[in-house]
């Protein structure tokens, strides 16, 4: 059954590359899409499958029932573009003036079209049934969550995903057990002071000065209080005070990001950035307001789901093909998902060095060769076989 479908989705690729380059020319922003929603509702409906629009607001939820009974398996796609100016002179480049597709969603889309059209071929044979979840606003806005609210996952017992990954040649696949990317939270620390001339420091609570021991006291959090064999970050990214030379400023703004894996080391984090922002500004008598934003959770891939992903790839790809994937601190939507039911998530390789397609994601030359497509099709369709076939 994998070999059929290996052989159909080579057969398509052609058509995947279409699909692909289409939605590559009308790219559109998280919370904005509607042409792209309906692209994919029209090819899903055409497929005979039972169409949900609308999903979390701008989700496509596809189901194809197989012939015979058995459990039920989602992959997903998300399909939102980015606020860059693409930079790349092709005949599909961007007709969008500032909207790129620069993190390879047009692809996931296709990937997941094309295993759509190629499964419900099949679908007498299928032992289970397959749900295709197109998810709006990957990029910062947390569409899977709302998707997940909307009941994407009813019914659902496992789901898979994947990514462009131009780190990472054509060709290959690299998966992850366990955390494969962080959490990813923002904070913004505004100081009250009281401000003065700068020669009369003692009537004043300078805030400039107090933001600058917090920024100090801040990094605290990893190097003295967080285990040191948990991963996580504190970055400041953001320091605003003052104006002038002969002013004491009032205010300051700090602004930062949290990256971690483990939830638990999350929320102490979360209290350590409180606690010291307190006792910092409290040593000048001066006030500050904490505006703690909780970001996508982290992303975690769990064991069965990841065994069943390393053999689909070794099938696709051969197993010299199939790399371990360090974790980094990148975050992901992905993660509303595996929060509630089992699954992994992987990267495609998409790079090709000859052919110039080396920018990584969220750059204006990000390109892809496309014959990720057929390695990330293969590897998607035949995780999700595999696994209604699992025990
Ligand atoms: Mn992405």
């Amino acid at each position: 059954m994998i070999e059929t479908a290996f052989k159909r989705l080579e057969e398509i690729h052609s058509e995947m590359i279409d699909i692909r380059r289409d939605l590559h020319m009308h790219p559109e922003l998280s919370f904005q899409e509607v042409r792209t929603p309906q692209v994919i509702a029209e090819y899903l409906r055409n497929l005979g499958l039972e169409v949900k629009t609308g999903v979390g607001e701008r989700g496509v939820v596809g189901t194809l029932k197989g012939g015979k009974p058995g459990k039920t398996v989602a992959l997903r796609a998300d399909f939102d573009a980015l606020p860059i100016e693409e930079e790349n002179d092709v005949p599909y480049k961007s007709q969008v003036p500032g909207v790129m597709h620069a993190c390879g969603h047009d692809a996931h889309t296709a990937i997941v079209l094309g295993i759509a059209k190629v499964l419900s071929e099949m679908k007498d044979e299928i032992e289970g049934n397959v749900v295709f979840i197109h998810q709006h606003a990957e990029e910062g806005l947390g569409g899977a969550r709302y998707m997940v609210e909307d009941n994407c996952l009813d019914g659902v017992d496992a789901i898979f995903a994947t990514h462009m990954e131009n780190y990472a040649n054509v060709g290959e696949v690299h998966y992850t057990h366990g955390y494969i990317l962080g959490a990813a939270d923002h904070f913004v620390i505004d100081i009250q002071g009281k401000g003065g001339h700068a020669a009369f420091p003692h009537d004043t609570k300078d805030a400039l000065h107090i933001g600058s021991q917090l920024v100090c006291n801040l990094q605290q959090i990893i190097s003295r209080r967080v285990d040191p064999l948990k991963s996580a970050v504190v970055t400041i990214g953001s320091f605003h005070a003052g104006e002038t030379d002969n002013v004491i400023p009032d205010t300051a703004q700090i602004r930062g990001t949290v990256r971690v894996f483990d939830e638990e080391v999350r929320q102490d984090i979360k209290k350590m950035i409180d606690e010291i922002s307190a006792s910092t500004v409290q040593m000048a008598r001066a006030d500050y307001h904490l505006d703690y934003e909780d970001g996508y959770p982290s992303t975690w891939n769990h064991k069965k789901e990841t065994d069943i992903l390393i053999e689909a790839g070794k099938k696709a790809v051969g197993e010299e093909n199939v790399v371990k994937y360090e974790p980094n601190m990148g975050a992901e939507d992905f993660s509303y998902y595996v929060r509630e039911i089992p699954g992994t998530y992987f990267f495609t390789g998409s790079a090709n060095k000859e052919k110039g397609f080396i920018y990584p994601y969220h750059h204006p030359k990000f390109d892809i060769d496309e014959d990720s497509l057929l390695v990330g099709s293969k590897t998607l369709a035949a995780a999700a076989l595999d696994y209604l076939k699992s025990e």
